[in-house]
């Protein structure tokens, strides 16, 4: 390859730190400004220039398409594909360790990952065993806490001392968890990591094999690694390996994971000789949108400070969108996109953020229903999600009985006692007769006797239940239909009791999809042979085969969270939700400080993402979580200075203003009601007593010390408080 080729397309910096001698190499940059183009030009010049063999070089980025993304950028440069070098994530680099090494990782040939959804489901039937009631130990704190303990590279046995009672039980059941997951071969996917630091640390032919091998690592969005990441960095490159890695403290938007910006110091300090080079031109992004970005992250304290520049032009201004309601959001959205293909621009050059995957659901039913192509990342389709798939497997079979994976999907959701035994049962009578499970189990049940009166009652009761079902809600209409269903089967009442916010979307999403049938009804006359509910599922599956269809389709537009859109880079950026309490997130707002600070990074890696047009929209009100709320806009609006921005107002509708810096903020009168001891309610941790009150005005911060003995820091102004 032509060297002047590998060079000619960089800076000084860049430069220098593409062809110094091998060595270890911090390369601390702001967004855009070519970290990754360094790292893969690094790569290339290790090849050509320094002759080292592809075998020799490990990458490691941290989402799939940004390895993906990777490996295309090096095959482009390279003109020929590199096979051998290990381009990955920390959990498919680590999988690929353990699938090469399962027998010495203890385990087994076939052993399986198990995701998240999985993971919950498995602690939940295991606090079951053990007589936990889900009520009162949230599931999702102590799968947070078995992650965490795996992240800090902590196994059960290591846990020697606890603060309360509660971790000693949530320690009881990680080491139960833990013996499942291995008898099963599963392996979750901190798990993935934490096995192969292990392995690696535990057998030394291993290590000496690997260390020995990869003499050059390269780290791609560093400062987003965490504890166990830092540490399989570290024991894989030994003694011999050069370790080049880039990262940007102000991207840092993991630290509820776990990920410290301070791994960076780290570095410095562990890899001894390593240089630091800085790169300050960004070639992304036109002015406007690196002056907003460099305005908007100057808010932050806890900073290493840079500052980027472009050669560019100042482009459009960033534009701001006032919406009355997410669904005047979503609309104007696809019409800003409509207008952007008339100017024979493509879909794929364009991407839609937004804070949490709920707030896709009304973007895609304004794209599906414009006909407009996209594809949506890290989120699942609305029919894939798990509460949809359960409702309508019981619709599916009510229409027929004989459907097989919506039997197996439903018959214990919601739990209803039908065990193990009886399920083995029901598929091998199945298998033996070669029938479906619900002609299987009306045989058992014809038989008596097969699996005990307790077990057969149930089996009988879900039975019944379907025909029932199916009998009543014949006649009714389509939505109906399906709020009865939901309310008879249990599915309704199994997430309402739940309260975290995971089943409240989830509850909000089963609304949806009674609106979506009262629609669907209303807009059909019946066919004569089939009945609308059959005509509904056929619809919805086509649907799905579409949706997937569509995705594979190159031009269509990117719908993901700002967190999923890192080290990416698209045209035509769109951040929806930018309203208090959405982003930044009301969790945020009430912890204040870090917390904050993060979000504003999120902020900045969002608003870096663009190259040409940015627009930011927010809604004066917003349907989310099954509720309409009124938002003021987020704070990150006005953190952006006047320059660079650009009101669209919305026909004669009256707009809130922007450039306001100082903007009210709905709770701010409240503050002088707070004093220590008075006994307070919050909207979601419920009631409990101040017991502290620090600091004036915006940033008056009350400690509260709850009921459920949480005690909080929260900002005086934002916190959803009323005085008992
Ligand atoms: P992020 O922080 O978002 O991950 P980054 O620092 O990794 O960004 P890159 O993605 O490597 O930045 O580069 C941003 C864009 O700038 C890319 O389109 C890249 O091709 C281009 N670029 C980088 N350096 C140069 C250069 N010297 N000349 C021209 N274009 C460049
Ligand atoms: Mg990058």
């Amino acid at each position: 390859m032509d060297i002047y080729k590998l060079l000619n397309c960089l800076n000084k910096q860049q430069r220098t730190a593409v062809s110094a001698p091998r060595g270890h190499f911090l390369v601390l940059a702001g967004a855009g400004s070519g970290k990754t183009r360094v790292l893969v030009h690094r790569i290339a010049w290790l090849l050509d220039v320094e002759k080292c063999s592809e075998k020799s070089i490990m990458a490691v980025t941290f989402t799939t398409k940004a390895s993906k993304e990777m490996r295309d950028r090096l095959d482009k440069l390279m003109g020929i594909p590199k096979e051998n070098i290990w381009i990955g994530t920390f959990h498919s680099l680590s999988y690929r360790l353990l699938c090469s090494h399962y027998l010495q990782a203890g385990l087994p040939k076939n052993f399986q990952i198990l995701d998240s959804d999985d993971q919950h489901r498995l602690l939940q039937r295991l606090m079951k065993c053990k007589n936990l009631d889900s009520k009162k130990w949230s599931i999702s704190k102590i799968v947070g806490y078995i992650n965490h303990k795996k992240e800090k590279g902590l196994r059960p046995k290591d846990i020697t001392s606890y603060n309360s009672l509660t971790e000693k039980t949530w320690i009881g059941l990680y080491k139960i968890y833990q013996d499942v997951c291995d008898r099963s071969g599963l392996v979750d996917f901190s798990e993935l990591l934490l096995r192969a630091y292990e392995l690696l640390r535990d057998q030394s032919h291993i290590r000496d094999y690997y260390q020995k091998r990869f003499t050059n690592i390269l780290v791609d969005e560093f400062q987003d690694t965490n504890d166990i990441q830092y540490k399989w960095i570290r024991i894989l490159s030994g003694t011999c390996s050069k370790v080049v890695i880039v990262g940007d403290d102000d991207q840092s938007i993991y630290g509820w994971r776990g990920a410290q910006a301070e791994n960076i110091q780290r570095f410095i300090q562990d890899f001894s000789g390593a240089v630091t080079i800085r790169l300050e031109q960004n070639y992304r992004s036109q002015n406007n949108i690196l002056d907003a970005a460099n305005a908007l992250i100057s808010y932050n304290n806890i900073r290493l400070g840079k500052q980027l520049w472009t050669e560019e032009r100042n482009g459009d201004p960033i534009s701001i969108y006032c919406a009355l309601d997410e669904l005047d959001e979503a609309r104007f959205v696809v019409r800003s996109l409509q207008a952007w293909i008339e100017q024979g621009r493509l879909l794929g050059e364009c991407v839609i953020l937004y804070r949490v995957n709920i707030q896709a659901g009304v973007l895609e039913e304004i794209l599906l229903e414009k006909n407009i192509p996209y594809q949506l990342h890290n989120g699942t389709h609305f029919f894939q999600r798990k509460e949809i798939k359960d409702l309508l497997s019981y619709l599916r079979l009510i229409v027929n009985r004989n459907d097989d994976a919506a039997f197996e999907r439903v018959i214990n959701t919601p739990l209803r006692r039908i065990g193990v035994h009886t399920l083995d049962c029901i598929r091998q009578v199945s298998s033996d007769y070669n029938i479906t499970l619900w002609q299987s189990s009306q045989e058992i049940l014809k038989q008596g006797g097969l699996i005990g009166n307790m077990a057969s009652s149930y089996l009988e009761g879900f039975i019944l239940l379907v025909d029932r079902l199916d009998k009543i809600t014949k006649a009714l209409p389509l939505d109906l239909q399906t709020q009865r269903i939901l309310q008879d089967t249990g599915l309704w009442a199994m997430y309402r009791d739940k309260k975290q916010e995971m089943d409240q979307s989830r509850i909000a999403h089963l609304e949806e999809f009674i609106n979506l049938a009262q629609k669907y009804s209303s807009s059909r006359h019946m066919h004569s042979k089939t009945t609308l509910l059959q005509d509904f599922l056929s619809d919805i599956l086509i649907d799905m085969g579409e949706v997937n269809n569509s995705n594979k389709r190159k031009d269509a537009v990117q719908l993901m969270t700002l967190h999923a859109s890192k080290g990416l880079e698209f045209s035509q950026v769109f951040i929806v939700g930018m309203e208090e309490g959405i982003f930044p997130s009301q969790a945020s707002l009430d912890n204040g400080g870090g917390y904050l600070e993060e979000e504003r990074r999120l902020a900045y890696v969002g608003i870096t993402r663009a190259m040409q047009r940015l627009t930011l929209t927010h809604a004066k009100k917003r349907r989310l979580y099954g509720q309409e709320v009124s938002y003021m806009p987020s704070r990150f609006i006005s953190e952006l200075p006047d320059h660079c921005v650009k009101k669209i107002s919305c026909n004669t509708r009256a707009n809130w203003s922007f450039h306001n810096k100082n903007i009210e903020f709905p709770f701010i009168n409240k503050e002088s009601f707070f004093t220590v001891g008075q006994s307070v309610n919050h909207t979601k941790f419920g009631k409990g007593t101040i017991i502290n009150v620090i600091g004036f005005g915006k940033d008056r911060r009350i400690q509260v010390e709850f009921y459920n003995q949480d005690i909080r820091w929260l900002f005086a102004v934002y916190a959803r408080l009323s005085v008992q």
